[in-house]
């Protein structure tokens, strides 16, 4: 597959473009590359969908901020995700009316009439996409993960292997549309009257109908069942992101194609970290002395706890960063290039409640003269901690 071009890029719109701004410049690509304008032109076809796969992006306020935030990755784009991509069908029926006074038939219903003409044949049908979520640890999306997750889903009857009829018998020539699963009628055009192609009603665009139906199924040739599906999901997703699985969703009535199934990532809350992009945040709390003379503390990680020096003398308010144990950081084709922080937030504790010894012992070190602060001291922490 050909590198993908950005969807600012394909508009030719910049990143702080309006939504009008944005279907204003679709609106002019797609006319530019408009079937009815380049007919056989498989390049004026590409650019077509493009256009519309950006603008089905782009205009939608939450892929846009996705997009913005993870490029392709954020859509379930392509290479480590599989991508579905537009059919010509899925953009007249989708974008159809933002075209309607701009001279174009973009009923969905009949964009036969620009592609089916020569394609011939009998339409498959496509079966549903299915959206599952699935909950991932932070320590999951560290490594990558296979999930299995079970999914009720429509598919291929047994009885019959999915073509709905009881004696296994293919179906007969539809009558209404003699088998051929469209039927024309004459319309008007940007060129004037043409003669235009729907999917037979009768058959769904088939060319075939199935007279002595599959009692299991009731002739649909899908039947409702669960299928445990294992599901790899990369290192270095992030919640929102949507994965899709090509072929794994809805089986189709007799025996067409399946749909995708579409796998939303949630992420689990870790008991210890946070994430914050591809870093991983702990706030570590420092008794006094420990604080003040130094020494060793357990910090947790996602590849289990780890033993950090405390400098003596470290200041509440003080950063550490352990370089490299964040999450992976991770390209619009989910392969990794590089690993984000762990970041320590330090603070130290200040008892509120003392008894009567501790009470003393804190009242003696008040009187030592390194305890209390000079000016350039009070200068120094401030500084450190608000720049
Ligand atoms: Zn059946
Ligand atoms: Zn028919």
């Amino acid at each position: 597959m050909a590198e993908k071009r950005d969807y600012y890029e394909v508009l030719g719109v910049d990143k702080n473009a309006t939504p009008d701004d944005i279907k204003k410049a679709y609106r002019k690509k797609a006319i530019q590359y408009h079937p009815d304008k380049n007919p056989g032109d498989k390049e004026a076809e590409e650019k077509f969908k493009e256009a519309a796969e950006a603008y089905e992006v782009l205009s939608d306020p939450q892929k846009r901020q996705r997009y913005d935030q993870f490029g392709f990755a954020g859509m379930g784009g392509q290479g480590g995700f599989s991508t579905g991509g537009f059919s010509m069908e899925d953009i007249f029926s989708r974008f159809g009316d933002l075209f309607a006074d701009a001279g174009f038939d973009f009923n969905g219903g009949h964009f036969s009439s620009f592609f089916g003409g020569n394609r011939g044949g009998r339409r498959v049908q496509r079966g549903s996409d299915l959206r599952v979520k699935v909950k991932l640890t932070l320590e999951e999306i560290a490594t990558g993960v296979d999930k299995k997750i079970k999914v009720r889903k429509l598919v291929p009857c047994s009885h019959c292997n999915g073509s709905g009829s009881a004696d296994g018998n293919d179906g007969e020539t539809c009558p209404t549309c003699k088998g051929s699963g469209r039927v024309v009628h004459t319309q008007r055009g940007i060129f004037g009257m043409m003669q235009v192609q729907d999917a037979c009603s009768t058959c769904h665009g088939e060319g075939k109908v199935i007279r002595n139906k599959c009692t299991y199924c009731g002739g649909e040739g899908v039947v409702r069942d669960e299928e445990i599906i294992t599901i790899h999901i990369p290192a270095g997703v992030t919640g929102g992101m949507q994965i899709p699985v090509q072929g794994k969703g809805n089986a189709a009535p007799h025996g067409g194609v399946p749909g995708d199934l579409l796998v939303l990532v949630e992420e689990e809350e870790h008991k210890d970290l946070q994430r914050e992009g591809n870093d991983l945040v702990y706030n570590l709390l420092l008794d006094m002395p420990t604080a003040i003379l130094g020494g060793q503390v357990k910090i947790p990680t996602l590849q289990g706890d780890v033993k950090i020096t405390i400098t003596p003398g470290t200041q509440p308010g003080k950063v550490l960063r352990m370089r490299g144990k964040g999450l992976p950081v991770i390209d619009e084709y989910a392969r990794q290039y590089g690993t984000g922080d762990l970041l320590i937030n330090v603070g130290v504790y200040i008892p509120e409640h003392l008894d009567k010894n501790e009470r003393e012992l804190i009242a003696q070190l008040q009187k030592s003269p390194n305890i209390v602060p000079g000016s350039a001291d009070k200068k120094n922490f401030f500084k450190n901690i608000f720049g």
